[in-house]
């Protein structure tokens, strides 16, 4: 096992990943910009490395620095966490070829992921279902392009092979609209994520977010360690994740994974990933494959007892995974809402002091926060400040958890999207579950006109 790790993040997955170290008796690295140097996983730090000032580029995606970082103390592996580097093959590539065990898939399998159009042909081979399409990269041929559309059926929607957050992509609804649609995704592609490929899916009216988590090993065992329904969204941005997908047939969810599963044995794909999916009418079609840990895994973790971050470093020194497909179960039911410093209503970042911070607790409450009261929110990062997640035996139990525990949540000095979850949990569809993509973003409009 490795005597010490650099963890090449911030925020409340470097203390996530700070505490599966400590757990397994491993020291942890902290790095940190000139805006994180008061961060607590910084001053609970065995070492800790102050990599740049504020802005990630100088920073947390400064991989010479992070790479100096690792020799200086001599670490032996490097986490990089969720964001910033983390699915970055060339770092990957940098981390491996400096001496040092990137936590995380090889660099091909990061690069195989990262172009979506690649990503798809992969999961096309292996077996997995995905979104009716264009066969690879789209033609430039107005011809090919038409006879594609029609052939998929309208609406259709273009998106960018190297697109990522929800950029990239439009939604084209008849013939007319579609070769200047494929012209300006193509341009935009181009300037934005320095590739201009594009390829065309059927356009999914009603779908849900559902995704599989994977763990597999150096030794091609993987597993799937059940769902989880995102649905609940903002902009192509996940606001409340969960554990398992409510009205999903359990049949449904272990084909699915098993194709997962073996779709990472066929590409010796090592480590924890999520394939994403939508889901409609019963049918699950492949979106894309995120190769690293997520936001929202703790969900999974109280749902099968399984510690992924641990896990993660596990295999990366070269054990087998410690569990086989048949010890895990899935039990319980597990509910995330994501904790943002911003405006409840407009959205706006709202970064500075906090003046309070009163994090709840109680049997099946988990709050995975670096945040603590008079700390400094930087306004160079992500607005999510923490996850308050809620477990019990039953839905129902998790979302009275939950309402109980956003109730006892202080957060002052900062606005918060504290009061939006404390109304979705009262919401009578989200209540009874199974909401659609389309929801949230639905349900905000409704609340602007009755406020209006
Ligand atoms: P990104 O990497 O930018 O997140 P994804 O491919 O994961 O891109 O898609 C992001 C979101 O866009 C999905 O969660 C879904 O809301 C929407 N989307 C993508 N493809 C389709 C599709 N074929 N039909 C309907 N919605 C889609």
């Amino acid at each position: 096992m490795f005597k010490k790790i650099l963890v090449a993040n911030r925020g409340e997955i470097a203390l996530r990943i700070q505490r599966a170290c400590r757990e397994l008796g491993i020291k942890a690295v902290m790095v940190y910009s000139e805006a994180d140097r008061d961060a607590k996983y910084v001053k609970l730090a065995d070492e800790a490395v102050c990599i740049g000032p504020a802005a990630s580029s100088a920073s947390y995606l400064n991989m010479p620095a992070l790479i100096s970082a690792a020799e200086v103390t001599d670490a032996e592996a490097i986490h990089p966490g969720y964001g910033f580097l983390s699915e970055n093959a060339d770092f990957a590539e940098r981390v491996e070829q400096s001496g040092f065990q990137f936590i995380g898939p090889t660099a091909e399998s990061i690069r195989l992921m990262g172009d979506k159009v690649s990503a798809k042909q992969a999961m096309i081979r292996a077996g997995v279902p995905c979104v009716p399409g264009s066969d690879g990269e789209l033609s430039d041929d107005p011809v090919v392009i038409r006879r594609t559309a029609r052939t998929v059926g309208y609406p259709v929607i273009i998106k960018a092979a190297g697109g990522g957050g929800g950029r990239g992509m439009r939604v084209v609804h008849t013939e007319a609209a579609l070769i200047n649609a494929v012209q300006m995704t193509k341009a935009e592609a181009g300037a934005a994520f320095g590739n201009p490929a594009v390829y065309m899916e059927k356009f999914l009216q009603n779908p849900r977010h559902i995704e599989i988590q994977v763990l597999a090993d150096k030794f091609k065992n993987a597993v799937y360690l059940g769902e989880r329904d995102c649905s609940m969204q903002r902009r192509h941005q996940k606001v409340i994740e969960e554990a398992p997908a409510p009205g999903i047939p359990r049949k449904l969810i272990e084909k699915i994974g098993e194709r997962c599963a073996a779709a990472c044995k066929k590409m010796g794909y090592r480590g924890a990933g999520t394939f994403e999916f939508l889901y409609e009418n019963g049918e699950f079609y492949f979106i894309e494959m995120n190769t690293r840990v997520q936001v929202e895994h703790p969900v999974t973790e109280l749902v099968t007892g399984i510690d992924i971050v641990k896990t993660q470093i596990l295999v990366a020194a070269g054990e087998k995974l410690p569990f086989t497909q048949r010890q895990i179960q899935i039990k319980g039911h597990a509910i995330e809402c994501r904790v943002n410093a911003e405006d409840p209503f407009k959205f706006t970042p709202s970064p500075g002091r906090i003046a309070m911070w009163h994090p709840p607790g109680g049997p099946g409450v988990r709050v995975d926060s670096h945040i603590y009261t008079n700390y400094f929110v930087p306004p160079n990062y992500d607005s999510m400040v923490g996850k308050i997640i809620a477990y019990g035996d039953t839905r129902e139990q998790a979302l009275a958890r939950m309402r109980t525990a956003l109730l006892e949540t202080v957060l002052e000095g900062i606005q918060s999207n504290i009061p939006l979850h404390r109304e979705l949990m009262v919401d009578t569809h989200f209540m009874t579950g199974g909401t659609n993509i389309h929801y949230l973003e639905e349900w905000l409009v409704q609340r602007k006109k009755l406020s209006a």
